[in-house]
């Protein structure tokens, strides 16, 4: 249930509810509108007397949240929520479009200070680069590990870029969190509960990627397992689903922007590089990610894809991407938006 107190409810009468609330069992999140402070309160409501809640000096209102998913409802926050990646690169609530781009993996410290120098002059906001891969196949490259996050933090050295970087493992987190702005949640892992209960009680930011198999019910509960651990600096991201079709690698549901911006206060961000499979549909998936109303983009970029170690079929080059990005402006601005 979410208690919503008078506008002119004191700190005081918020803490003393808060307490009574710990008391009797509840899992307790704040969230401090701008009018006004609503209360979280997860847990058994038969264990407290509603109407002795309800009378408690300050409290405006006890709603019941009637979703599944209730720290990422927006019953319980109607205001969207902006996540900051860096002190100057945040995402949601209409800030500037939110660009991470660079390669699917970290293959060397040339590689990735280039690239990431390239989609810095073009327009991204953000580095992307896997350290840490999740492949299909065991002899398939795995990724360079620490090594590569270290490239990844000498790249973010050069070019200021916050770094959103894989962490698949539970064991794992507090080393990538050394070197991540944002740590990323890969579609395969999005139902690895211990991993996102581990992610959620970190301080960075978490992109949360959709399984290929789940539905955007699914996606909001995996998010609720991150925000119920504590860190509500949650961006989701739709990166394309398994469907009856084989034309493309994945089907990119982009009906999953106005659902989830209508179920969610949290960002959302597109991923057209998985969602597609092919480079060249890339461009056309990116602006209608943005028409139908994306907080931002994740896309893959390679100065050679033809070479890429992982994902090169779907990876732009640096002037197509370039160019993607001068595409993208007229569209972000014709839907009211800034990139
Ligand atoms: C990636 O971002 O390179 C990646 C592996 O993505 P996903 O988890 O969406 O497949
Ligand atoms: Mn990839």
């Amino acid at each position: 249930m979410i208690i919503i107190m008078r506008p002119d409810a004191t700190e005081r009468q918020v803490n003393s509810i808060v307490d009574k609330l710990k008391a009797h069992g509840f899992g307790v999140h704040l969230s401090k509108g701008v009018e006004r402070t609503v209360i979280g309160a997860i847990g058994d409501k038969s264990s407290i007397e509603l109407e002795s809640l309800q009378m408690m000096p300050g409290v405006s209102e006890i709603v019941p949240i009637r979703k599944p998913y209730k720290l990422v409802s927006r019953e319980f926050k109607k205001e969207d929520t902006i996540v900051s990646l860096s002190a100057e690169v945040k995402v949601g609530a209409g800030q500037k479009i939110l660009i991470i781009a660079g390669p699917c993996s970290v293959e060397g410290e040339k590689q990735i200070i280039e690239i990431a120098e390239l989609v810095k002059a073009a327009g991204a906001n953000a580095l992307r680069g896997g350290a840490f891969k999740p492949r299909t196949s065991p002899y398939a490259f795995q990724g360079l590990g620490e090594t590569g996050l270290k490239y990844l933090a000498a790249a973010s050295k050069k070019t200021d870029l916050p770094i959103v970087t894989e962490v698949m493992d539970t064991r794992d987190v507090a080393l990538v969190a050394k070197y991540a702005d944002m740590l990323q949640v890969g579609a395969r892992n999005m139902q690895n509960f211990n991993l996102l209960k581990e992610v959620g009680k970190t301080k960075k930011p978490i992109l949360l990627k959709r399984g290929p198999g789940s539905t955007i019910k699914d996606l909001l509960m995996s998010a609720e397992y991150i925000l119920s651990e504590g860190n509500n600096q949650v961006v989701l991201c739709e990166r394309g689903i398994k469907t009856f079709e084989d034309s493309t690698r994945n089907t990119l549901d982009l009906n999953a922007v106005p659902v989830i911006k209508k179920w969610s206060h949290l960002p959302v961000v597109v991923d057209p590089s998985h969602g597609t499979g092919e480079w060249d549909l890339v461009p056309a998936m990116a602006k209608a990610a943005i028409a139908a109303g994306a907080d931002g983009l994740a896309i893959e970029v390679h100065q050679k894809p033809e070479a890429a170690l992982s994902d090169g079929a779907q990876s732009l080059k640096p002037d197509t991407f370039a160019q993607l990005i001068k595409e993208l402006r007229l569209v972000a601005k014709a839907v009211g938006r800034e990139l």
